[in-house]
C-alpha cells in the first residue's frame, strides 16, 4: 500500500530461520557404468529406459510376440518374458523371429527362476535369442545355489549377454537372511529386523554381482534391482544400493497392485528415487484388470518420466480441474478430444516430427487462470465459463492469437494445432529424449 513502510529484509531473516538446503540438483544422475542390452544402452550417460513384461504364456509364441509388439509399440524399450519351462525356452527363438519378421526391433529379456541354469544350457538357441537374462539369486536353489548361479552366468559370458541380478523381497535368499539375522541377534546392539532384511537384500545382490564377475562376466554387463512392495522401504533400499555400487539400477515397486493404487504407489516411489538421480531403467508392475491392456504399464512409466521432465514421449495437455464456473461437460469433452487427437497423431508424428513430444497444450475451463496458463504453453485455449461471454481466446507461444466462437471451437482449435505442429516441428528436427 502506498506510503506504508516496507519491512526490512533483515527483520524477515530474523523471523524465519534460514536452513541449509542440501545442494542436490533435481534428477542429477548417480554415476554408473553403461550396460548395453541389445542396442539399448542403460546407465547414467543415457536417458532412463522404460521396460515392461508380458503376461502371456511364453510357450504360445504367436500370442507372446503379439504382446511384445504391442508393448514395444507403446514405447517399451525392453520387454521381458518369463522362461519357466522347456516349452517356453523353445518358443523364445520363434518369438524373436516373428518380431523380426514384423520389423519390431526390441531386445527380449528372459526371466528365470529355479531352473534357469538347466533351461539356458539345454536350449542354446534360447540363450542366443535373448538379449539379457534376469536371475533372482533367491531362486536358484539352496543346496547348489552358487553352482547354479555360476552356470547361468557362464552362459551369459559365452553368449556375451548381460544379466540383471534381480533381488525381490518376496523371494529373498533364506540362507543368507538366516545367517544375517543370527549375526544380528548375537550383536551387542542388534538392529531392527527390517533393517537387517534390507541389508540382506543388498548383500544378496552385491555378493551375486561379485560372484558373477569372478565367473568372468564383465563389470559393465551387470544390472541390479532390489524390489520391495512398500514405498518407504523401496526408497531406503535403493538409496543404500546406489551408494554402494556403480552398476546401473533397474527400479520398480514390485507387486504395485491394480489401477489407481498401483499407479500412485509406483509414481510415488519412482519419483522420489528418480528425482535423486537413482534409477537407470524402470518398470511399473501394474496388475491389469482381466482382459485389460498390458501397455498401460508402459504409458504410466513414460508419464512418470515426462512429469519429472526427465524424458519426453508425447505432447502434454495441461487442463484445469474445472469447478463451479464450468457447469457444462463441454470443457471436459474438449480436453478429452484434444488429448485423444494428440494420442492418435503420435505414431505418425513420432516418425515425422519427433520434436512434437516437447509440445505443451493448455485447455482451461475459464478466463480466471486460462490466459495465464495458456501463455506458458505452446498453444492454449480458455473456454467460456458459465455466464461468461461465449468466446474462447487462443494463445500461441505466449502471444494472443485469436478468439474462437460458435459451435466449432474444437475443430477450429485442432486446425490451429495441426498447423502449429507443421510449422514448428520440422521433420526429424529434435531429440526425443532429454
Ligand atoms: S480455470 Fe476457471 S474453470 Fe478452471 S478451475 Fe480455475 S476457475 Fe475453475
Amino acid at each position: 500500500m502506498a506510503g506504508e513502510p516496507s519491512i526490512p529484509l533483515a527483520f524477515l531473516k530474523n523471523l524465519i530461520p534460514v536452513q541449509e538446503l542440501p545442494d542436490v540438483a533435481f534428477g542429477k544422475r548417480r554415476q554408473t557404468v553403461t550396460t548395453h542390452v541389445g542396442n539399448v544402452p542403460i546407465g547414467s550417460a543415457h536417458p532412463v529406459v522404460v521396460q515392461s513384461m508380458t503376461n502371456t504364456d511364453t510357450a504360445d509364441a504367436a500370442a507372446t510376440a503379439a504382446q511384445v509388439a504391442a508393448l514395444a509399440g507403446a514405447g517399451s524399450q525392453l520387454v521381458r518374458v518369463t522362461v519357466n519351462n522347456d516349452a517356453a525356452a523353445e518358443a523364445v527363438p520363434e518369438i524373436v523371429q516373428r518380431l523380426a519378421d514384423e520389423g519390431v526391433d526390441v531386445p527380449i529379456v528372459g526371466d528365470f527362476h529355479y531352473n534357469g541354469h538347466l533351461l539356458l544350457t539345454r536350449h542354446p538357441e534360447c540363450a542366443r535369442a535373448l538379449a539379457k537374462y534376469r536371475i533372482n539369486p533367491g531362486n536358484v536353489g539352496s543346496r547348489r545355489r552358487d553352482e547354479n548361479f555360476r552356470a547361468i552366468v557362464q552362459v551369459a559370458v559365452d553368449n556375451d549377454r548381460p544379466v540383471r541380478i534381480g533381488v525381490n523381497w518376496g523371494s529373498l535368499d533364506q540362507d543368507l537372511l538366516t545367517e544375517m539375522m543370527d549375526a544380528n541377534a548375537a550383536a551387542a546392539v542388534p538392529r531392527e529386523a527390517k533393517d537387517v532384511y534390507m541389508e540382506a537384500m543388498l548383500e544378496s545382490a552385491l555378493r551375486s554381482a561379485t560372484l558373477a564377475e569372478e565367473t568372468g562376466l564383465a563389470h559393465d554387463r551387470i544390472i541390479i534391482s532390489a524390489k520391495i512392495s512398500q514405498v518407504p522401504d523401496l526408497v531406503e533400499v535403493y538409496r543404500r544400493l546406489a551408494s554402494r555400487c556403480d552398476y546401473p539400477l533397474h527400479v520398480g515397486l514390485t507387486e504395485a497392485g491394480m489401477g489407481m493404487k498401483g499407479i500412485v504407489a509406483s509414481s510415488a516411489g519412482l519419483s522420489i528415487l528418480l528425482s535423486e538421480g537413482i534409477g537407470d531403467t524402470i518398470r511399473v508392475s501394474l496388475t491389469p484388470k482381466p482382459g485389460g491392456d498390458r501397455t498401460e504399464e508402459v504409458l504410466v512409466a513414460q508419464q512418470i518420466l515426462q512429469s519429472l521432465e526427465l524424458r519426453s514421449f508425447a505432447p502434454q495437455v495441461t487442463a484445469c480441474p474445472g469447478c463451479g464456473r464450468t457447469t457444462s461437460t463441454f470443457f471436459q469433452q474438449m480436453a478429452e478430444d484434444i488429448q485423444g487427437y494428440l494420442r492418435q497423431q503420435m505414431p505418425a508424428w513420432r516418425e515425422e516430427r519427433p520434436g512434437v513430444v516437447e509440445m505443451k497444450v493448455a485447455v482451461m475451463g475459464c478466463v480466471v487462470n486460462g490466459p495465464g496458463e495458456s501463455k506458458h504453453a505452446n498453444l492454449g485455449i480458455s473456454l467460456p465459463g458459465t455466464f461468461e461471454e461465449p468466446k474462447a481466446p487462443v494463445y500461441m507461444d505466449g502471444q494472443f492469437l485469436t478468439t474462437l466462437k460458435g459451435d466449432h471451437i474444437v475443430e477450429e482449435f485442432l486446425v490451429i494445432l495441426e498447423d502449429y505442429v507443421e510449422r514448428t516441428y520440422a521433420p526429424g528436427a529434435a531429440e526425443v529424449t532429454s
